[in-house]
């Protein structure tokens, strides 16, 4: 099962692959983790990716795509994956169609996930993430969190450092130049299922799961 996660950021494509994850077994790859781990490390890539993470931009197309292919090739991914924040240009798009071509089976679904873009200002800076259980979470649902305590595990929240809302708002300008244009994109094929992201995470997945059934994607 050859999946991909489209959305603008905050759209909750990481709280849905998780999920999907856990239901359907296929790993998730989520170009955004891969860059916050190298960052975290310390390796080039990362002080590299810093640069445009920092300000909200893309890290160039090519630099992601292989990245993202690398990660492709290692066994846990021969069965399928869910790309999660990749591709997000029509450059990285068509590169990933040649891959497939070469390389594995074509997509299977696209899962656009459609959200206003005010309503996402306020989940981005409102959003916190919890250094031990990677779990996310927002100050407005869940009571601890504005204390900066995880109400899963009760570990330190933090915010994502392009959380804040002038990094936010170039983010959101990025994805309607360069990642929404992908919508057109897939359209054609008939694999896109655009789903609304606005209401709460589990109906959400319900509405995926509907979206994985329709597209004949079992578990
Ligand atoms: P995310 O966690 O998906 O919101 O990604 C965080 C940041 O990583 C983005 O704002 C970009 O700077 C970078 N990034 C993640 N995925 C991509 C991608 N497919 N192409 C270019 N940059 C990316």
């Amino acid at each position: 099962m050859n999946i991909v996660l489209l959305g603008p950021p905050g759209a909750g494509k990481g709280t849905q692959a998780e999920r999907m994850v856990e239901a359907y077994g296929v790993p998730q790859i989520s170009t955004g983790d891969i860059f916050r781990a190298n960052l975290k490390a310390g390796t080039p890539l990362g002080l590299e990716a810093r640069k445009y993470m920092d300000a909200g931009d893309l890290v160039p197309d090519e630099l992601v795509e292989r990245i993202v292919f690398d990660r492709l090739g290692e066994p846990d991914a021969s069965s399928g994956f869910i790309l999660d924040g990749f591709p997000r240009s029509i450059h990285q798009a068509e590169a990933l169609d040649s891959h497939l071509k070469r390389e594995s089976g074509p997509l299977d679904l696209v899962v656009n996930i459609d959200v206003d873009p005010e309503i996402l200002v306020g989940r981005l800076t409102g959003r916190r993430m919890c250094k031990d259980c990677a779990g996310i979470t927002h100050v407005l649902s869940e009571p601890k969190a504005a204390q900066g305590v995880c109400g899963e595990c009760g570990g330190e929240l933090y915010q994502r450092k392009d959380d804040n809302e002038e990094t936010v708002r170039n983010r959101l300008e990025v994805y309607k130049a360069e990642t929404e244009p992908l919508i057109d994109y897939y359209r054609p094929s008939g694999k896109m299922a655009t789903i609304d992201g606005s209401v709460s995470p589990d109906e959400v997945f319900e509405e995926v799961k509907a979206a994985m059934d329709s597209a004949g994607v079992s578990k």
